[in-house]
């Protein structure tokens, strides 16, 4: 707590309650995860261990959200990096980094009592990508440094560790990565369906004053197509700030339609600024 200089930020426990839709990612990353927790059987059966998920999947469409609840689920410590902390780093700095991560997840694990660590790198396309290109040797290490930290992870290690990876980008990703024993499951994160959407909304409508008889979540969700999560929280989050600004004492269901129409503007313009 306090002014310590740790790095990994205390985590919420973040429940699979909290996230909307996902229901067959949800389905299939607790079958996963079963197999972290029955370790005994596990050895019973010789299966070998589990080591890394790869959830892949467009932007905001909760594969965080997903790795910190698969953290709480398995009463594991949560530690996470980015793929985009790796750029632009020096030779050697990467793979260091990785080491680091790792270390990092064990000290945490036998500080907080824990069997088990989750380790969540997001855009782990940015260290994972194809070696062919030939100019990016630093990469080459980084991605080595991960290839050989998971190859080292036997199940009567304690903690166990599990890597949790995050792309949208899968097919970029080397086939180093992809084998057996190393990204062995890997999970697809869609955009939400019309009831997932619904379901998001319900979510972040939690804690705001929205007014019961003029709001339909469904009908918003059915104006939403298209929207992922990260989006459906920020409808929720303009239609406060619309409601806020007139005055008014709840959300309704104007404010959220008008939202809608931010949030897609707000999108078209990102994508002009960028192209
Ligand atoms: P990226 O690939 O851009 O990192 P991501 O898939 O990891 O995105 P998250 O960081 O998990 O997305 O989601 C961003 C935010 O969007 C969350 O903090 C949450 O507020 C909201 N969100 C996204 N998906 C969901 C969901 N399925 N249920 C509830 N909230 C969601």
């Amino acid at each position: 707590g306090g002014g310590s200089k740790a790095k990994v930020r205390p985590p919420k426990p973040l429940s699979f309650e909290q996230i909307g839709g996902q229901e067959r990612a949800k389905q299939e990353l607790v079958e996963a995860l079963d197999f972290l927790i029955h370790v005994d059987q596990i050895k019973k059966f010789g299966i070998r261990p589990l080591k890394g998920i790869l959830l892949t999947g467009p932007p905001g469409t909760g594969k965080t959200l997903l790795a910190k609840a698969a953290a709480h689920y398995t009463n594991s410590v949560y530690v996470a990096a980015s793929g985009s902390e790796f750029v632009e780093m020096y030779v050697g700095v990467g793979a260091s980094r990785i080491r680091e991560l790792f270390k990092e997840a064990r000290q945490l694990a036998a500080k907080q009592k824990k069997e088990s660590a989750v380790i969540f790198i997001d855009e782990i396309d940015v260290i994972g990508g194809k070696r062919d290109g030939g100019q990016q040797r630093e990469y080459d290490q980084t991605l080595n440094q991960l290839l050989t930290e998971l190859d080292g992870i036997h199940t009567s290690d304690t903690p166990r560790i599990l890597l949790i990876g995050a792309t949208n980008r899968k097919e970029m990703l080397d086939s180093a990565l992809l084998r057996p024993g190393r990204f062995d499951r890997h999970i697809a994160v869609d955009l939400p369906d019309k009831k997932g959407r619904a379901h998001i909304l319900g979510i972040h409508a939690k804690n705001k004053p929205l007014n019961a008889e003029d709001v339909n979540l469904e009908k918003i969700a059915e104006e939403s197509f298209g929207f992922s999560g990260a989006q459906l929280e920020s409808v929720m989050n303009e239609a406060a700030i619309y409601a806020m600004r007139e005055d008014s004492e709840l959300i309704g269901q104007r404010h959220l339609s008008m939202a809608i129409d931010k949030v897609m503007m707000g999108e078209r313009t990102d994508r002009e600024a960028t192209n």
